[in-house]
């Protein structure tokens, strides 16, 4: 307990009094927990862990674009745990790294069979901070992608923005590496950390992902509107496709329509779900978003 106590209260920063509850040490517990269960799961070939996929939309016609990719953990104890808990774990733990490769196989695997009925099917597989900090990353990446026999050009990685990224050397390098093979580099959660056009511009970035927390009743808010206006102007200047995520509301919609990004993301659309479940019902069912709805509204 009192290791522990410590533990928690240098995370915390130095000079500073520090207290530490009943509540903190369970937390703590529960996180040690969580990470033997991770650890478990990868030594038993990932046995736990399962993807789901969630759809991405053409704005201008309205057809589907492809897919992302999203972790899924089922604990023996606990049942499912949300990615917001045991992505930090494997974080910290650097157990993302093995995780986030088998992401990358299996997604991809899933894309080949994907193209065969649907040929221009395209997939988006996250990556953590701590992934590309590995020396193997970039070989890993070409190696996997060869493997399964997928073109780089239907492959997109998405990296977080946040400082972190901005401060790695050697990112121009490995992103070079992996656009020569047409893998396409996408700024996640774009609008939340380090914004900065300089640094999507040297990187040589292709996508940026607009934050849920800017398109989230965005028709209620001419800030916002005007926010997101001025970052997919800049965005279309640097030749980066725009991706809005996390659209919920018709509303949000044709807010959105109007600023015309490329790609629309959100339970709108799909929900994340199960491969069998895409596949049955946005794949080869009747995946049909409300296309009239928006035509109907007046065009400016
Ligand atoms: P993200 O990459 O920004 O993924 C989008 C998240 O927003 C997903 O949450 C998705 O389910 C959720 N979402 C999509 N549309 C909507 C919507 O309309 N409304 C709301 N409220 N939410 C929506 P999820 O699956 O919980 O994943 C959370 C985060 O975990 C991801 O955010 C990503 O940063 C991370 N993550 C997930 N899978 C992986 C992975 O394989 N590797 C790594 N490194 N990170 C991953
Ligand atoms: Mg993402
Ligand atoms: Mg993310
Ligand atoms: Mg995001």
């Amino acid at each position: 307990y009192a290791e522990s106590a410590l533990d928690t209260a240098k995370l915390r920063g130095k000079n500073r009094l520090c207290f530490f509850s009943p509540q903190d040490y369970e937390r703590k517990l529960a996180t040690i927990e969580l990470q033997e269960e991770l650890e478990a799961a990868v030594r038993a070939e990932f046995k736990g862990f399962s993807i789901q996929f969630q759809a991405q939309v053409r704005s201008e016609s309205f057809d589907l674009y492809g897919a992302e990719a999203l972790l899924r953990f089922d604990s023996p104890r606990r049942g499912a745990i949300q990615p917001a808990e045991f992505i930090p774990v494997l974080e910290d733990s650097e157990l993302i790294c093995p995780v986030g490769l088998w992401v990358l196989r299996q997604g991809l695997e899933q894309c080949r069979q994907w193209r065969r009925t649907h040929p221009r099917f395209h997939l988006s597989v996250n990556m953590s901070y701590a992934q590309l900090r590995q020396p193997e990353i970039q070989s890993d990446v070409l190696r996997i992608l060869r493997e399964s026999g997928v073109p780089g050009n239907a492959l997109t990685i998405e990296v977080t923005e946040s400082m972190e990224l901005k401060d790695y050397p050697h990112l121009n390098t490995i992103f070079r590496e992996w656009k020569k093979e047409g893998i396409q580099i996408s700024v996640d959660d774009f609008g939340t950390g380090y914004s900065s056009l300089g640094w999507l511009k040297e990187l040589a970035i292709d996508e940026i992902k607009i934050d849920r927390c800017f398109v989230s009743g965005i028709q209620n808010s001419a800030y916002n509107l005007r926010l997101l206006s001025n970052m997919m102007e800049l965005a279309d200047s640097c030749q980066i496709r725009v991706c809005c995520e996390g659209v919920e509301k018709l509303e949000e919609l044709s807010a959105l329509s109007r600023l015309r990004p490329a790609l629309y993301q959100g339970y709108y659309f799909a929900r994340p779900c199960t491969p069998e479940a895409f596949a049955d019902n946005i794949l080869n069912g009747r995946f049909d978003p409300p296309k009239l709805a928006v035509a109907a509204e007046p065009a400016c």
